[in-house]
Order: structure tokens, then sequence, then C-alpha cells
């Protein structure tokens, strides 16, 4: 990415490169210092909503509105035997936190969950949660697996999953890992299945937060990524009703294939509309 960025002080950088050449350099050890930190951050905040939304738990509810009405979209589209609960529906949560969209949302439209999450203390909330004492579960939905490792470790089991849902956890990962971790994923999907990410947006470029070790990214700093990956965009939509002085979010649905379009022959066209008898 030639576009240039700043951190969280203000500082600016001239590209990209010249801000993971200073954070990550090429050396092994920066950057298992930079994802040291990263977590190392994580482990010091609070289980709780309000905690892994820094302190804007109160927005959880709106989030999980526009994410629930996006993903009925995909699934009426993409999934249409969904509906009719033909098909065994199988998520991963990456970055899950205390599985806060696990809870409100993936739950009740999938029959099994997987959470994967790095930071030991979360991953516990989000087991102790979702246990089915604790009502959440039936035999039909569940959460399955949990996975306490960070994505830039992690690997799906092949053709597992129908979506890979990727939420405010991707500017963790260095631009060589986000792009290696969606190209390994890919196996992961069923076919027809898809990555759902749903992201902070910087208006250009990149901004680098010192404190948590992440960026954010720009959305055209996101496409020049999706297309390193070999993923197309299906569907984007911007998140709505969100405070002022919080990064603009988007949400965007991934395919490893080029979405189908409808091509109809011409002749089939003609066939079927009205037309002058010549
Ligand atoms: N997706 C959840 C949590 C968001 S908070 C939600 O929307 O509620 C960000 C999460 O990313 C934290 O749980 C943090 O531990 C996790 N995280 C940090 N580094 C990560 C990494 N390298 N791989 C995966 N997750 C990471």
């Amino acid at each position: 990415m030639q576009k240039g960025g700043s951190d969280s002080d203000g500082r600016e950088f001239k590209s990209a490169e010249e801000m993971w050449r200073e954070q990550v350099g090429e050396d092994q050890s920066k950057k298992t210092e930079w994802y040291r930190e990263g977590v190392g951050y994580w482990e010091g905040v609070e289980a709780s909503t309000d905690g892994v939304l820094g302190g804007f738990g109160h927005v959880s509810d709106a989030d999980v509105r526009d994410s629930e009405a996006f993903l009925n979209g995909l699934l009426s589209e993409l999934l249409p035997n969904a509906a009719n609960s033909q098909r065994h529906l199988v998520a991963l949560d990456c970055g899950s936190g205390i599985g806060r969209v696990t809870k409100n949302l993936l739950i009740r439209y999938f029959n099994e969950v997987d959470l994967l999450e790095p930071v030991s203390h979360f991953l516990e909330t989000a087991r102790e949660s979702l246990a089915p004492e604790n009502q959440m579960v039936s035999d039909m939905h569940k959460a399955t697996n949990f996975f306490c490792v960070p994505l830039q470790e992690f690997t799906p089991e092949a053709g597992r999953y129908d979506i890979i849902w990727v939420q405010w956890c991707i500017g963790h990962l260095t631009d060589d890992d986000f792009v290696s971790f969606f190209t390994r994923a890919k196996v992961g999907l069923k076919p027809g299945g898809l990555f759902v990410l749903k992201e902070n947006i910087a208006r250009n470029g990149f901004v680098l937060d010192k404190e948590d070790r992440s960026i954010t990214r720009s959305d055209l700093y996101f496409k020049e990524l999706f297309r390193q990956c070999g993923l197309h965009l299906y569907k984007i939509k911007d998140q709505k009703g969100w405070p002022q002085e919080l990064f603009a979010v988007k949400i965007y649905a991934l395919t490893t294939e080029l979405p189908k379009k409808v091509h109809r022959t011409r002749s089939k066209v003609q066939a079927n509309r009205p037309a002058i008898i010549k």
C-alpha cells in the first residue's frame, strides 16, 4: 500500500511499508513482540461486553441488529436451504472475545459455532455463558469447539464452515499474516461458504494504535488485501446508527469464487418478454 497513515499520537508515516518495517521489521523476534503485546493488552481487559468493546458496550445492540440483517440477506441469497433448515449450518467466530457475537447472533442461526480466541480468560467466559446449563444452546444449536489460538497460527478443518465470521480482530494481524490467514482459511469453507469481515474503517490509509498493537485500515487498503487473498467482494454494507466519535464500520461478505451473474441467452430473453411480430 502506497498510501500513508498515522499513529495514535498523530505521527505520520509515508507508507504502510514504512510503518510495518518499523513495527515488525524483518526479523521474527519483533513480530513475536507485536503479537505478544497485542494479546497482552487484551489480557488486562475485563471479560465483559464493555471490556471487549473498549468501553462502548452500549453499541452492541446496534452492531448485532445490522449484522443480523446482513446475515439474513446472505443466508437467503447464498444458502437458500438454510431457511428451511435443510442444511446443517456451521460458523466460526474469529477473535470471539467473550462470545458476544456468537451469543447474540450466530448461535441462533447456526447449528454449531466454533470460537477462536487467543486470550484465555475471554474464551473461558464464552465457554461458561454458552454452556448447556445456561440455556443459550439446545441440541440443535450449540457452541462446539473453543480454540485458544491467535488467527495467524490457525488453520481450520477442511470444509467445515458455512461462514467464517471475523469481527474487530483482524487489525491485530500484519498484512502478510492477514493474507496468509485468509488464503489458508479458504479450505475451511464448504462449497458456497463465505467470509464475513466486520471492521473499523480509517478515512485514509491506516491508523496505528500503539496501545493495543493493531491497525485500522481504510476501505481501499482492505480491498487491496482482499485482491491479494484472491477473495471477491460479494456484498458490502455500512453500519448505521453509529456514534460520531468512533471509526465508521463496514461489513464485507467475501467469496472464494467470482459471484455468479445470471447470464441469459439472447433467445431466452427474447422469448420471455413481449415483442412486436415482424
Ligand atoms: N469479536 C469480538 C471481540 C472484539 S475485541 C466482539 O466483537 O465482541 C478484539 C478481540 O480480538 C479480543 O478478544 C482479542 O483478544 C482478539 N485478538 C487479539 N489479537 C488477536 C489475534 N492475533 N488473533 C485473533 N484474535 C485476536
